[in-house]
C-alpha cells in the first residue's frame, strides 16, 4: 500500500471498527510509515469509545479494514522559519511526523493535556513546549494561544501554524490567525481531530 500511495507527514487512514453490525469509522495517523518494508505503527489515545475499545483488546494477528485518504500533505513553501503547533494526544502522532519532516525548524508547541509518558519527539534545542491543561472544553488552550501568538508572529518572517485539537477548539486560533493576524491560508493548517460530546 505504502509503495503505491507514497508517504507524507500527518498521513492518516480511515479505520473501520466492528460495531454491532453498524459501521464505525475513525481516522488514525500512520506512525513512521516505511514504503520499503510496508510497515507502520499506530498510537491510540485511549478514551471511552469504540476505536479505543478495539485498540485495548487488539491482539497480534488481528486485522481491521482501512480506507486510504487521498489528501496529501503539501509542505509549506517557503519553508517556515518557525512552526507554531497546537496539538493534543490525538494529534500527537501527526505532530511528531511534522516535527520529523521539519527537522531543522524551530517550533513553539502548545500541547493540551499532560505530556508525562507521551512520546513527543522533542528537541529541547529547537522546540519550546507549553503543556496546557484542558479546561472549559478547550477554551483555556485557545486563550493561551490567542495571548501569545500575535507577538510571536511579529518576529517571524515565514511562520507556519498547524492546529489539530478537538473541532471546536481548533476553530478559534485558526480564525484569529487568518482574519485578525492576516496569515495567508497556505500558512495555516487547521483540522479538528475529534468531537467533544
Ligand atoms: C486526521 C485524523 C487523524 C487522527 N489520528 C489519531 C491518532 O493517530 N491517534 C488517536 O488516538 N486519535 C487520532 N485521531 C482522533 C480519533 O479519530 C478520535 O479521537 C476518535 O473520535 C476516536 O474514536 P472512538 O471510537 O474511540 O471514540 P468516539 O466514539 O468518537 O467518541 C467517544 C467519546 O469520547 C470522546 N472522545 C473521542 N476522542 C477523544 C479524544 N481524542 N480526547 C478526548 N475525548 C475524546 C468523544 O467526545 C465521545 O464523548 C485522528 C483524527 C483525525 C481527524
Amino acid at each position: 500500500m505504502l509503495a503505491e500511495t507514497g508517504v507524507h507527514p500527518a498521513m492518516w487512514v480511515r479505520l473501520w471498527f466492528p460495531n454491532a453490525g453498524r459501521p464505525h469509522q475513525r481516522a488514525y495517523t500512520l506512525v513512521d510509515p516505511d514504503p520499503t518494508t510496508g510497515t507502520f505503527g499506530m498510537e491510540f489515545a485511549l478514551r471511552e469509545g469504540r476505536a479505543s475499545d478495539w485498540a485495548r483488546s487488539a491482539r497480534p494477528g488481528d486485522t481491521v479494514e482501512a480506507t486510504v485518504q487521498g489528501a496529501g500533505f503539501k509542505g509549506p513553501e517557503p519553508a517556515p522559519t518557525r512552526l507554531f503547533a497546537v496539538a493534543d494526544p490525538a494529534s500527537l502522532p501527526a505532530l511528531n511526523s511534522l516535527l520529523d519532516a521539519l527537522d531543522t525548524t524551530p517550533a513553539t508547541i502548545w500541547f493540551e493535556g499532560d505530556l508525562e509518558g507521551l512520546p513527543l519527539r522533542r528537541d529541547p534545542e529547537r522546540h519550546e513546549v507549553h503543556a496546557v491543561p484542558r479546561r472549559d472544553a478547550g477554551r483555556y488552550l485557545a486563550e493561551q494561544v490567542r495571548a501569545a501568538l500575535p507577538e510571536l508572529l511579529r518576529d517571524t518572517p515565514d511562520p507556519y501554524l498547524w492546529i489539530a485539537c478537538d473541532t471546536a477548539t481548533t476553530r478559534a486560533p485558526a480564525s484569529m490567525a487568518r482574519k485578525e493576524l492576516g496569515l495567508p491560508r497556505p500558512r495555516v493548517h487547521a483540522l479538528g481531530y475529534w468531537r467533544a460530546t
